[in-house]
Formats: structure tokens, C-alpha cells, sequence
């Protein structure tokens, strides 16, 4: 069903972040649940393990396989999408709603597979796309993180290439020069949107 005559047509309070892998989504979104707290950010379910200092509930719901299957099947995902060929992630729908419901915009940082689902879901969403500075830097980024061995940093490179070339999709271009500068503009542009908080 056409999630925006099912509510609607809120689907303009759906705000997407995406971009290509190590642009720095996380890092931003991050940064606005931490500095801008009137911001719905949503959080997402996902099957990876937790990593050191993410928490329960407020980086991911971490969650098994199962029980991701659970959520899917139940219709409980506004969008999912597997990962670097990984693990899988996921948009809980019942927050979103809720959020939407009580008149806030939401924003869902999440990847590019699950930016173009919610796009056909509700095509009023506003999509931000994250660039980085150059190519120079986003492999800068990847390999300077350390958090993935030199054949997934590879593959990931591989996946950004692709990935960049989803820019045309988006509605918005954000370059991560600087990660406030960067979130203010995300949140901006949400405050820019009609039935904003
Ligand atoms: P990480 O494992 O580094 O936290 O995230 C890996 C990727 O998963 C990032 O590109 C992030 O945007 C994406 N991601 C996180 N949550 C979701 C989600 O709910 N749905 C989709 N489609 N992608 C997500």
C-alpha cells in the first residue's frame, strides 16, 4: 500500500540522509542527536554486532537474524535494505509514524537502496545526499577509521563509486567539509520543511 494516502500525505515530514560509505553519515547524524535533540532522528534495527560504545536502543536496536526476519515479515520495516553484501538494517515504521503523527519531521540516516525505497514509498520525502569533499578524502576517511581490513575497505570503495553516482536521485547535495556545518545544514533543511515541528 502507497504509504502517503495511507497517512495522509505527511510523507514530506520523511527526511532521508544518505551518501556513499565513509562520507561520514553516521558521524553527522550523530552529531545533530547530540546537539540538536528537538531533531526525531530514528533509530534503526539492525543485525550487526554492536560496536565498541554504540548503545542499545540509541545507536541500533541490535537485534538476530530471527528476529529481524520477525520484523520484516510482521510488516514492521518502512524499508530495509542488506548492507556491504553484510548485514541487514532496517527502518522501524511504528516511530516514524508516531512521529509524523504528532506533527514532527523525522530523519532517517540510512543507505542509498533504503533512500530510493523510501522514495517510491513516499515520494515526497526529502532526500539530503551527504557528498564528501573529493575522492581524495572519502578514502582518506575509509582507511583512516580502521574499522574495516584493506579487502572490505576495497569492496567498500568499489560501492562508493557506484554510490556517488546516485547524486542525481537526491534533492538536496550536502558536502561534509565540516561535520556542524554539515549537520546545521541537514537540520535546516528540515526546518525548511512544510509541516516542521
Ligand atoms: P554502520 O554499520 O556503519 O553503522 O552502517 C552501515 C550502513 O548502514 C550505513 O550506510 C548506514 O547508513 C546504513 N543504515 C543504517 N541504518 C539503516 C536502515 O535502517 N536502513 C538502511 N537501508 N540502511 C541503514
Amino acid at each position: 500500500a502507497d504509504w502517503v494516502s495511507a497517512h495522509g500525505g505527511t510523507g514530506d515530514r520523511l527526511v532521508v540522509l544518505a551518501g556513499p560509505t565513509a562520507v561520514g553519515k553516521g558521524t553527522v547524524a550523530e552529531y545533530i542527536r547530540r546537539h540538536h535533540p528537538d531533531v526525531r532522528l530514528s533509530v534503526s534495527a539492525t543485525t550487526r554486532q554492536p560496536r565498541p560504545g554504540e548503545v542499545e536502543g540509541e545507536s541500533y536496536f541490535f537485534v538476530d537474524d530471527a528476529e529481524f526476519d520477525r520484523m520484516v515479515e510482521a510488516g514492521e520495516l518502512l524499508e530495509w535494505a542488506t548492507v556491504h553484501n553484510a548485514s541487514r538494517y532496517g527502518t522501524p515504521r511504528k516511530a516514524v509514524e508516531e512521529a509524523i503523527a504528532a506533527g514532527n519531521s523525522v530523519l532517517l540516516e540510512i543507505d542509498i537502496q533504503g533512500a530510493r525505497s523510501v522514495r517510491r514509498a513516499a515520494p515526497e520525502a526529502t532526500l539530503v545526499f551527504l557528498l564528501p569533499p573529493s575522492w581524495d578524502e572519502l578514502v582518506r576517511r575509509l582507511v583512516g577509521r580502521g574499522t574495516e581490513s584493506p579487502a572490505e575497505q576495497q569492496r567498500r570503495l568499489e560501492t562508493a563509486k557506484v554510490e556517488l553516482a546516485a547524486v542525481e536521485e537526491f534533492d538536496h547535495q550536502v558536502v561534509n567539509h565540516d561535520v556542524a556545518e554539515a549537520a546545521q545544514e541537514v537540520v535546516d533543511l528540515m526546518r525548511s520543511r512544510k509541516g516542521r515541528r
